[in-house]
């Protein structure tokens, strides 16, 4: 599809290292995205945005201010 952020760039099916901000900073990493080959955008679809949520949410309650997690895990 083409990139809705620089118009430019069509997306190929990759990986994403995606950060969340919620009071602390949680990275989860090889998240199925699709990524832009002009500007870098990653987009996730619906299932795969729930499941980060989901991930994100489970680590939320350890007490440590940076949480790498992977998505496959
Ligand atoms: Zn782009």
């Amino acid at each position: 599809m083409k990139c809705e952020i620089c118009k430019v760039g069509e997306t190929y099916s990759s990986f994403a290292n995606v950060t969340l901000e919620r009071g602390k900073s949680i990275i989860i990493k090889q998240v199925p995205a699709e990524i832009c080959s002009n500007c870098g955008e990653y987009y996730l679809n619906e299932e795969t945005t729930d499941s980060v949520l989901k991930k994100a949410e489970a680590v939320m309650q350890n007490k440590v201010e940076l949480e790498v997690i992977q998505f496959a895990a």
